[in-house]
Parts: C-alpha cells; structure tokens; sequence
C-alpha cells in the first residue's frame, strides 16, 4: 500500500524587523503540528520586498528562533534566490492564458470597487503588472484544521489578482505557492491574517497543476482577560534573552494547558514539555471561544 505523505510544516516570516508575539505565535504552532506529526519543520525567509525589509532582520530571526529552541531542519530557503522558478511559473500561467499582462493602476481600479475583473486602464504603463485570471464564479472551498470549512469566491471578492508586480517585484501569493510545492509543504500553519489569502493560494495551486497543502490559521493573540490584542500588540519583539514568559503566552493563545508550562526553565525543556501535552483539538477550542467572546 503507498505511504501518505510524510509531513512537513514551514515557518515563513518576512525580514520586516524582529520576531515578534506574532511571529512567534506562527513559529510555535507550525512545530508542535509538524513535530506531533513526527514531521520536518522548515524555515524560509520571505525577502521578496526589499523596501520593506530591515537589513540583518532575517539573520536577527533566526538567532531568535534557535534562542526559543525552535531549530529548522534542513537548509534555510531564501526567497530572493528563488527568481528563476517564480519566472517559470509565471511563463507557464502566461502561455495557458491564466495570467496576463495589465495596465490598471489602483487609481483605475478605484472606480470598479478595486477589484480587476477586466482592464480599465486609462493609458498604457510602461512596465505593466501580471494578474491571474479569475474566470467568474470560482468558488473555492476548504477545510482549515482550526476554522472548520472556509469557502471564498475569488472571482467577487478578490478579482484577479496581481502575481508580478509593476515595479517588478514578485507577489507573494505566487512565490508561496511556488515555494511550498518546492519545499513538499504539506501543511500550512500561520497566523490569522493569512486565512483570507488562502483561496486565492489554493486556486494558484489548481492552475499550475501543483498539491495542496492541508491548512491550519491560529487563533489570534488574546490579553490575559481574552480580549482581541490589536496588530500592533502582536507586533510587539519578543525577547530572545528571556523566552520563557513569551513561549508561555503563545501556548496559551494556542489554547493548551499551561500548566505544561509550569517550573521548566529552559525553552528546550519547555517545548518537550509542550509536545508532549500539545492537543490540536484545543485550537480549535481556542478559536471557537474567541469567536463567541468577542463578536
Ligand atoms: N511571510 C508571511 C508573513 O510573515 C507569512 C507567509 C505564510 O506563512 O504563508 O506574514
């Protein structure tokens, strides 16, 4: 009988300056499901927009991430060396006629609600965007292992979206897809704010004839009184010189029991601890609470 799939899991953080409580939350969830799994636990650097990023930020992660005992296996991939396959599938996309060329600027684009379902460029650019074509009612349904079922129509409510930008910088939504085929992801676990982005991935993933990944979007960070922290609390650093309080915090955003937790003292002791009594179950539990709490 064929073997399903061994699992691999990837942690993706943008070099926009240090780990923070969110980050850390995305890194954390995405190693208990792969070492639970008996998986690999991948690590890559998403420096796709250079304007964005803070020099050293991406060598300042990582040196976090190994001060919070959480270790990638295998070689850390960068995106900013991956020009090559992103081109490759952006030829494929063009040649199938899924992707083309587009003039609109998101001042045209205003006068249509800002989402592109054809070009209404009001002159030519020089250097235009590549979208991919959303044909209508293109529907995309999935089962997020926290969420439950999530389904999306991304012809209305995304349109086609962009997958090379017109300054010439590749969109993340391809490089993802491209990179976590690369990489045999096969499951997905990050923050929240990813959920909706998920779709558009999926429906990338059918057009250039690649696996889907199975799909996990975490809870969102609480205060000590459950209330929704705001995206700047989120972003706040954590500290690599005391790891504890803040692997503490995102164990319990995650919903586990804290008293997994409880008198280690050193993050390594705390994430043995932590796989050992790490209930996926809980997450969703986890998001479900905040749900009824906060809506
Ligand atoms: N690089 C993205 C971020 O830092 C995460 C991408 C992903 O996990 O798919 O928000």
């Amino acid at each position: 009988m064929p073997q399903p799939d061994p699992y691999r899991g990837r942690f993706a953080p943008s070099p926009t300056g240090p780990l923070h409580r969110g980050s850390l939350l995305a890194a954390l969830g995405s190693w208990l499901m792969a070492r639970r799994a008996g998986g690999e636990w991948l690590v890559r650097i998403e420096d796709l927009d250079p304007p964005r990023e803070i020099p050293g930020a991406a060598a300042h992660q990582l040196e976090t991430l190994h001060a919070f005992g959480l270790v990638p296996d295998g070689e850390v991939i960068y995106q900013s060396t991956r020009d090559t396959a992103y081109q490759q599938a952006l030829d494929r996309l063009l040649a199938s006629g899924d992707a083309f060329h587009c003039h609109c600027s998101r001042t045209d684009l205003a006068s249509v609600g800002g989402i592109h379902r054809r070009c209404v460029a009001a002159s030519p650019r020089p250097d235009p965007a590549v979208r991919l074509r959303v044909p209508d009612n293109t529907l995309i349904r999935f089962h997020d292992a926290v969420r439950g079922p999530v389904e999306q129509r991304v012809d209305t409510e995304v349109g086609d979206f962009v997958l090379r930008r017109a300054d010439g910088l590749w969109a993340y939504q391809l490089a993802v897809v491209v990179d976590d085929a690369h990489q045999g992801v096969t499951g997905v676990v990050r923050g929240a704010d990813l959920l909706e982005s998920t779709a558009r991935q999926i429906f990338l993933q059918q057009r250039l004839g690649l696996p889907t990944p199975n799909y996990a979007h975490l809870p969102l960070i609480v205060d000590g009184q459950g209330a929704k922290l705001s995206k700047s609390c989120a972003a706040l650093p954590v500290d690599a010189a005391n790891p504890l309080p803040a692997l503490r915090a995102a164990w319990a955003t995650l919903g586990q029991d804290p008293a997994a937790l409880e008198g280690l003292s050193s993050p390594q002791a705390a994430l043995a601890s932590a796989l050992c009594a790490f209930d996926p179950q809980r997450l969703a539990a986890a998001h479900n609470t905040q749900v009824i709490d906060h809506a």
